[in-house]
């Protein structure tokens, strides 16, 4: 199966030029219900730069204007983005990427897969909730970001087919496997077309909150998704052979792994590899703030992107609003992690998993919830981490500009934001 790599020339000619050279279309018939899943992993009150994090309205426009060539009527985007954290929902994120906008210019139909309804299917032990509009979909067209990922290394089109599942079945992925649960969901369904948006990738995914987006004018294609994801793995400048997911697949159904052996038609991939670290530490973005002594080790796998987007979120203007503190001996235990922190130390157990993991410890505080709002974190996090004095005087100082975060009259910019005011970065993609 053939995989084209186009660059993105800054017209909607080259996601047309990216479906023709794969054979796109060929199994297309216009009378297809056509259902295309973009990528918008959440979409709160935070106005996170977008760029690399989801897929831009510019590719969606383009796929949907070859659609409309092709005669096809039926034409629905389907996305259930993390649900509630940060005020996040799937209409916020069509409005939020531009979407909505390109959708109605071309006749689409919009659907929150998070309202169900969800068939049962086996996956492997479990039993989880596929969306119906999925199933039903004659055609269904997968539009993943070109970004690394801090879990699994890459999220691709593998990846990007976990927003078709019911929340809970999202949450069991963490605890059953993630690389193992993402190979058996692309058993289950397949994809017609899967389009790779690289007009942006993403280094230490998922989110700009703790990556950082690069321009990278490129759009991957094919109707084979696993040849598409080791395309764009390996130009993400990892190898597809250290991706668990899609290590496991090639086993399954003796696919090699080396992209020597994928037809790609376009671009030179060689010449268009990267070096992107896919790790991010919460530590190392603390200490941008002059925060240190404050452990927050990475769960792995268990952790599920509610409680990463919180913590997260609740942490960088925790950070930016009490600068340079040492806080040493205090650690943050999240996800399945095991508390092991320095004897006599502060412990900090985050989310329901958290709680549950460390029943033992005493800690010093205790966050629940499945994930935890991110407004009663940021206030356990004062309420422990700062003296009764400074903790009502950042409270009176900076609930004005809380308050005007959430209703959207302050962008709580952090200064790694900066960066996006350049010109690469360009708002109309979105
Ligand atoms: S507590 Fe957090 S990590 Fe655990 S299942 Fe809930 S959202 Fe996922």
């Amino acid at each position: 199966m053939t995989v084209s790599v186009v660059r993105f020339d800054s017209s909607l000619d080259s996601i047309g030029r990216a479906i023709e050279l794969c054979g796109g279309f060929d199994k297309l018939d216009r009378s297809h219900r056509v259902l295309i899943k973009p990528n918008i992993t959440f979409s709160g009150w935070m106005p996170i730069p977008p760029y690399g994090m989801v897929t831009t309205s510019k590719v969606i426009e383009g796929i949907l204007r070859q659609l409309s060539d092709h005669g096809c009527k039926d034409v629905t985007i389907g996305e259930g983005t993390v649900a509630e954290v940060l005020g996040s929902n799937t209409r916020r994120g069509f409005k939020y990427t531009g979407i909505d906008r390109v959708a109605k210019r071309y006749g689409a139909k919009l659907i929150d897969l998070n309202d169900g309804p969800f068939e049962r299917r086996e996956l492997g032990t479990a039993k989880v909730g596929v969306s119906k509009a999925v199933l039903d979909a004659d055609f269904l067209i997968n539009v993943p970001v070109l970004k690394t990922h801090p879990q699994v290394k890459v999220s691709l089109g593998f990846k990007n087919l976990k927003g078709c599942l019911d929340t809970p079945s999202r949450k069991r992925f963490h605890h059953k496997g993630l690389d193992h649960s993402i190979c058996l969901l692309n058993q289950l369904l397949k994809c017609d077309l899967t389009i790779i948006d690289g007009i942006y990738m993403l280094e230490k995914g998922a989110d700009t909150l703790m990556g950082t987006a690069h321009r990278k004018d490129l759009i991957i294609a094919s109707r084979d998704t696993f040849a598409c994801d080791c395309v764009g793995a390996t130009i993400l400048g990892i190898e597809p052979s250290q991706v668990g997911y899609l290590k496991e697949y090639a086993e399954l159904h003796s696919r090699p792994l080396d992209i020597s052996t994928v037809q790609v038609t376009g671009e030179d991939v060689e010449s268009l590899k990267e070096k992107l670290d896919w790790e991010s530490v919460a530590e190392d973005e603390l200490l941008n703030f002059g925060i240190t002594g404050l452990a927050v080790p990475h769960p792995g796998h268990t952790l599920c992107s509610g409680c990463y987007g919180s913590l997260i979120c609740a942490l960088g203007i925790f950070a930016k609003a009490n600068p340079n503190r040492d806080f040493s001996g205090t650690q943050i235990c999240w996800g399945r992690n095991r508390a092991n922190g320095a004897p006599g130390g502060r412990i900090i157990l985050y989310g329901d998993c958290g709680i549950s993991s460390n029943r033992n410890e005493e800690p010093a505080a205790k966050i629940a919830g499945c994930p935890p709002p991110m407004m009663s974190t940021l206030l356990t996090l004062m309420k422990t981490l700062l003296s009764r004095p400074k903790m009502i005087s950042t409270l009176l100082l900076g609930s004005p500009q809380l308050l005007a975060l959430r209703v959207g009259l302050y962008s709580g910019n952090l200064q790694k934001w900066q960066r996006y005011r350049s010109p690469e970065f360009d708002k109309s993609h979105f």
